[in-house]
């Protein structure tokens, strides 16, 4: 079986890695170098981290609780990881490692594929035409070849964050494995801002927010927290998808590409891998004795499909009531809870509304202010009942 792999990030490593005795792999990356140019925050849960394999080899640093606040003078929400700390992934070297772990029969680096035509026909710039018996698109966040071949519309914000040194923050957070989250129309109108130490007193700060004014958020923010900035770098996060299409014909998806994300955060890595695993595991089963590409689309359009399409459904909820949400979170100004797994988000909610069961009636006052017009109510009832 001859795999052409489109894009050399995470998702599509970790597949070569679980391919490397199934199949002749060919990768094609438009860059010269893999992992780069860099654009992610690089955040995962521990204990995901391990079960994909990655252990400890490529962690910068390590975080056991997070706070969430509209600003960096109140307390906010703290969030306590006790049993599944977040880690703090080193990019490029997670990309580094996971192709270290494959097999490549072919490499084509700074090759941009334009067109993935039926049959596995893969043509990119400089005259490159190739053909597979399978094409795995893990183009990332772009939405271009997923969009012209399989049809898929992604949902996307814009980041930008920057790795620097501040005074002012080394004062305000002084625990190097706390993270702080700012949430508020102050910060973004559309996400939110995250403070990370790197360690050594170095910070790794970022914000998402539509395309238009994401830069100039940037650099107030920047400014306000007093950072100066040793490197910049950004990229497009996936919030969900208005039209999925994981694969069809010998052409897949994976990674960002599938709209599947952790959608509340942007986080991608993890679910990027699961996609990838799955993938591999048909593959595996059904390469000559069925058609592996419809079952991994009826794999992911069952529970990951179905419970990010909730997420994202929330994420829109979430985003788009901004103000809403900023009114909630200072009801639980000062409110502390142990989270056994940052992965969860609803059992982090569960665990704020049980710490303080009186708020959560004091929320239902929010319920008139808040904006349904852009929510899939559909993708969030059928995902959760
Ligand atoms: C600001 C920001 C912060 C983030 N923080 C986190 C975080 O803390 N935790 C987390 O889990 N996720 C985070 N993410 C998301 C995460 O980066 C992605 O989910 C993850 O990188 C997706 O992996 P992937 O393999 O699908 O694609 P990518 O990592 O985007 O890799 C795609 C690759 O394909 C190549 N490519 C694209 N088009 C072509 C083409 N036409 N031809 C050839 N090559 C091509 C690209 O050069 C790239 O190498 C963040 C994203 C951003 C932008």
């Amino acid at each position: 079986m001859r795999v052409g792999l489109i894009g050399g990030g995470p998702s599509n490593l970790f597949l070569a890695w679980l391919l490397r005795n199934d199949a002749d792999l060919y990768l094609i990356e438009e860059d010269s170098r893999l992992g780069l140019p860099m654009h992610c925050t690089g955040l995962v849960s521990e204990r995901m981290a391990i079960a994909l394999g990655l252990g400890g080899r490529v962690v910068d640093n390590y975080y056991s609780s997070l706070t969430i606040t509209n600003s960096l003078n109140s307390k906010g929400v703290l969030l306590r990881f006790t049993g599944n700390r977040i880690v703090m992934l080193n990019r490029p070297g997670l990309e580094e490692y996971l192709y270290g772990r494959a097999s490549f029969k072919g490499i084509h680096m700074g090759i941009r594929v334009t067109e993935v035509g039926r049959g596995g026909v893969v043509r990119g710039f400089g005259g490159f035409e190739r053909s597979y018996d399978i094409v795995v698109i893990g183009e990332g966040a772009r939405n271009v070849l997923s969009r012209i071949t399989l049809g898929t519309r992604l949902n996307t914000v814009s980041g930008v964050q920057a790795d620097g040194y501040s005074q002012y923050l080394k004062g305000m957070v002084n625990d190097e494995h706390h993270i702080v989250v700012l949430f508020g129309k102050h910060y973004s109108g559309r996400f939110f801002t995250w403070i990370v130490p790197r360690g050594d007193g170095e910070f790794r700060v970022g914000v998402v927010d539509d395309p238009s004014v994401v830069g100039l958020r940037f650099r107030k923010i920047i400014s306000e927290l007093g950072l100066s900035p040793r490197r910049i770098f950004g990229g497009r996060v996936v919030l969900g998808a208005s039209s999925v299409n994981y694969g069809q014909g010998s052409v897949a998806a994976v990674g960002d590409s599938t709209g599947i994300t952790k959608s509340l955060t942007g986080g991608g890595i993890v679910t990027g891998m699961l996609t990838s695993l799955i993938l591999a595991r048909v593959l595996h089963e059904y390469w000559g004795v069925g058609d592996p590409i419809a079952e991994y689309s009826r794999a992911l359009g069952g529970t990951l499909g179905r419970l990010a399409r909730a997420y994202s459904a929330l994420s829109s909820m979430l985003y788009s009531n901004v103000t809403v949400a900023e009114g909630a979170l200072r009801e639980f100004d000062g409110v502390e809870v142990n989270v056994p797994d940052y992965d969860n988000h609803m059992d982090a909610l569960i665990r704020l509304l049980m710490a303080r069961p009186k708020l959560g009636l004091t929320l239902i006052k929010y319920a008139p202010s808040l904006n349904i017009s852009t929510i899939n109510l559909r993708d969030l009832v059928t995902a959760l009942f």
